[in-house]
C-alpha cells in the first residue's frame, strides 16, 4: 500500500498539521469487509481519522482504539491504530445504509501506564468530522481541527504558546504555502493476529471444555473481526495443548 501521512508545521512551528492519503486503505478496507458504500465511506473516515491521531503517538507500543456505537443501520465503527502507522478495524454491520444516527464515541489510548486512557463523547449531527471536532473541542487541551474524507484529511493542532497571528491562521485555515513537511510516514492496513494469539485465547476455558465442544461442533473456531481471518482447532491441537 502507498498511503502516507506527511507529518509538519507551520513555519513558525506554532500549528502541527498532519496530512494523510488513505485511498489505498479505503478500497483495501471495503473489500477485505464487503462493505456496502455507507459502510465503506463511513469506514473510511474513521481509518483516516486513526491514521492521523496515530502520528502523535510517541513509543514502540503505544496503541490508540476508536470506537463508535450508534443507532444507525451501521450500529458501530472500531479501529485500532499503533505509533508505527498500522491501522485496522471493522464495522459492525458491513452492508448498512445511512444515515450513522446518535449514539457516542470512545477514543482509548493505551500509552503503557498503568490503565489505559479513556476518553467520550457524543455523536454529533450524525456525521464522523463534527463527532471528532466536538471530541477534541470538550476533551483535549490542545485545540484541533480535522477535515476528513474517507479517502484522506488533515489534522491541525495549535500548539500552546502560539502568537496571535498563528491563532489567526488557525481559525481562517492553514494553506499548503505555509506549511514546512518534516517527516512522510508510510501507512498500513494489517492486523496482528496469529494462531498462536488465538490458541491463546481459548486456553482459559480448559482442555475438558474445550474437547465438549469440538465433539459437538467437529472443531473450534476463532474469527478475527480485524482481517476476517479464521483459525481452526481440532481435537489433535487441544490434546497438545
Ligand atoms: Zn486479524
Amino acid at each position: 500500500m502507498r498511503n502516507y501521512i506527511l507529518r509538519g508545521t507551520t513555519f513558525d512551528g506554532s500549528i502541527r498539521v498532519f496530512t494523510a492519503n488513505t485511498k489505498e486503505i479505503y478500497e483495501y478496507a471495503k473489500k477485505l469487509h464487503n462493505l456496502s458504500d455507507f459502510s465503506a465511506k463511513e469506514f473510511g473516515k474513521m481509518l483516516t481519522a486513526g491514521i492521523l491521531m496515530s502520528a502523535t503517538l510517541k513509543s514502540d507500543k503505544d496503541l490508540l482504539t476508536i470506537s463508535l456505537k450508534v443507532d444507525g443501520e451501521i450500529s458501530g465503527i472500531v479501529v485500532t491504530a499503533n505509533s508505527k502507522q498500522e491501522i485496522k478495524g471493522y464495522v459492525y454491520e458491513p452492508q448498512a445504509n445511512g444515515p450513522l444516527g446518535d449514539g457516542s464515541i470512545s477514543v482509548v489510548k493505551d500509552l503503557g501506564l498503568k490503565e489505559p486512557i479513556v476518553s467520550l463523547g457524543p455523536i454529533i449531527d450524525s456525521d464522523i468530522e463534527k463527532t471528532l471536532n466536538h471530541f477534541f473541542e470538550t476533551s483535549e487541551q490542545v485545540k484541533t481541527r480535522f477535515i476528513l474524507s474517507y479517502d484522506g484529511g488533515q489534522f491541525i493542532q495549535l500548539m500552546p504558546g502560539a502568537s496571535e497571528e498563528a491563532k489567526a491562521k488557525f481559525e481562517s485555515g492553514v494553506n499548503g504555502e505555509d506549511i514546512k513537511i518534516h517527516e512522510k510516514l508510510s501507512v498500513t492496513f494489517s492486523c496482528d493476529c496469529s494462531r498462536e494469539k488465538a490458541l491463546k485465547a481459548i486456553i482459559p476455558l480448559g482442555k475438558a471444555e474445550l474437547l465438549d465442544i469440538i465433539k459437538i461442533d467437529g472443531h473450534i473456531n476463532i474469527h478475527c473481526h480485524f482481517c476476517n481471518s479464521d483459525y481452526k482447532f481440532f481435537e489433535a491441537d487441544v490434546k497438545t495443548m
